[in-house]
């Protein structure tokens, strides 16, 4: 039994809130439900921080430093604010998390459907039946890993791995790798892999660069500073494509490295455009590479703006390093468009394409044409229902650990009085 869960739960009944996953979104939401006296029960699938423990490649860091690793009434409390923590580190972290709330957590309960029952939800797992008044889904933005559907036309001898299913470089064979997907993901395991001596392609999209540190500040510093963290979801015009901008091009690392295209080509990875065709051996790729590569550096650059308009205005900004820019990132005059997976000896191809929710227990018509999740802001378009640490759920830090206290307090709030109310909950906005 892992810290913090409990068999003193019985394993089915009635109560007011299910709480599904004791991730740190699921633990911050018991917390809260328990600080307000309401009836609840965590139902994990596997082990309190289970994503972390075997959802993430070895190698793994944060992104977002120690000091900023903070969950309700929680916080690091090491030595090393500035550090990055390691996902064991994670893992303890959040196990002492669950310890220390008391989380009335039930693990090894996987479940299986949600359904609609009277003023509540019928909650079916593989030991028993539910019944509850509301149910918060904190299951996890990242149930599934993308993979086109060009994947398919890959050649039985290219393996193909995705995000999830990578651990280390030792499960590979000793040929090249092509790693698709350039956000945080797809630098960091094309740097781990090129670091072992094989050949590495990476295929680059839209992507957003960021430097680790800037004028002597982690940018998680000045983002959250600048307020961007803090953006709630209805005050952006599109919100979107604001949920589906990639993950920051960020490593944590002891010496608070910055990892961008360029520290990578200067390694030795041939970088190229989005994989868009797959033709037997031939993977062919977009000829925009240039020109994503100049978007994100002009986006870059109106960060630097903003944060040095910022530090201009305060007065932190005598205490800042001078105003700096970076070089422009390097693209080859005429990018490869298309490469031999036979002839270049590629063994591998990685799918850094992003990740999905897993709603596929929730027997209830909340989801759009698109299969998407209806709700605002993890209000889910049915009574009583929530989700979350969705990516700008109802802020940009909604996905992040920091940003689960804001979220959790303001769908317990709604929660709670749809409670107190003898039907069904309300919707408001
Ligand atoms: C590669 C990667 C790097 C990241 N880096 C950072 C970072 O640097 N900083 C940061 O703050 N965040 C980071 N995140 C984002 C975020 O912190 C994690 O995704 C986090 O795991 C989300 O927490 P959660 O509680 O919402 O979901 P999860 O941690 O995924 O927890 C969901 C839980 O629900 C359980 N579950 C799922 N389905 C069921 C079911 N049917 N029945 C019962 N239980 C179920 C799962 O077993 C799991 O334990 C990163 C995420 C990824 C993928």
């Amino acid at each position: 039994m892992s810290p913090g869960a409990s068999h003193r739960h019985p394993l089915a009944g009635t109560t007011d809130v299910i709480v599904m996953g004791a991730g740190h979104s699921g633990l911050a939401m018991s917390a809260w439900l328990a600080a307000h006296s309401v009836d609840h029960v965590v139902l994990e699938r596997g082990e309190i921080a289970n994503s972390w423990l075997h959802e993430r490649w070895d190698s793994l860091r944060l992104l977002t430093p120690n000091w900023q690793t903070r969950l309700p009434g929680f916080r690091y409390q090491g030595a090393q604010p500035d550090g990055f923590m390691a996902t064991a580190e994670v893992v303890q972290f959040i196990q002492n998390y669950a310890s220390y709330i008391g989380a009335p957590v039930r693990t090894g309960i996987t479940v299986l459907s949600v359904h609609p029952d009277g003023d509540g939800y019928r909650v079916q797992t593989n030991h028993g039946e539910w019944h509850c008044r509301a149910v918060v889904m904190a299951s996890g933005a990242h149930g599934i890993a993308n993979v086109p559907a060009l994947a398919s036309a890959l050649p039985a001898s290219v393996r193909s791995l995705t995000a999830k299913q990578y651990k280390n470089p030792r499960q590979l064979d000793d040929a090249g790798v092509l790693v698709v997907g350039a956000s945080a993901t797809g630098l960091q395991l094309a740097d781990e892999i090129r670091a072992t001596g094989r050949e590495v392609t990476l295929a680059v999209g839209e992507h957003i660069r960021m430097p680790r540190t800037y004028r002597g500040r982690d940018v998680q510093w000045w983002l959250y500073v600048a307020g961007i963290l803090d953006q709630r979801f209805d005050a952006v015009d599109d919100l979107v494509r604001a949920r589906r901008v990639p993950s920051p091009q960020l490593i944590g690392t002891p010496e608070r490295a910055t990892l961008d295209l360029n520290a990578l080509t200067a390694r030795g990875v041939h970088v190229v455009g989005r994989l868009v065709g797959l033709d037997g051996h031939k993977a062919q790729f977009s000829g925009n590479l240039r020109n994503e590569c100049a978007m994100a550096d002009l986006k870059l650059n109106r960060m630097l703006d903003t944060f040095d308009a910022l530090a201009e205005r305060s007065s932190v900004g005598e205490m800042l390093g001078a105003p700096e820019r970076f070089a422009a990132t390097r693209v080859d005059e005429r990018p490869r468009l298309d490469l031999d997976l036979a002839n270049h000896r590629i063994g591998t191809v990685i799918w850094a394409t992003g990740f999905r929710p897993d709603f596929s227990f929730l027997q209830v018509p909340a989801f759009d044409r698109k299969g998407r999740l209806r709700h605002h802001g993890g209000i889910v378009d049915a009574p009583g229902l929530y989700v979350l640490g969705l990516n700008f759920m109802r802020r940009r830090k909604s996905s992040f650990i920091h940003g689960a206290e804001d979220d959790v307090r303001d769908l317990g709030e709604h929660l709670l009085a749809g409670l107190r109310q003898p039907a069904r909950i309300p919707r408001i906005a």
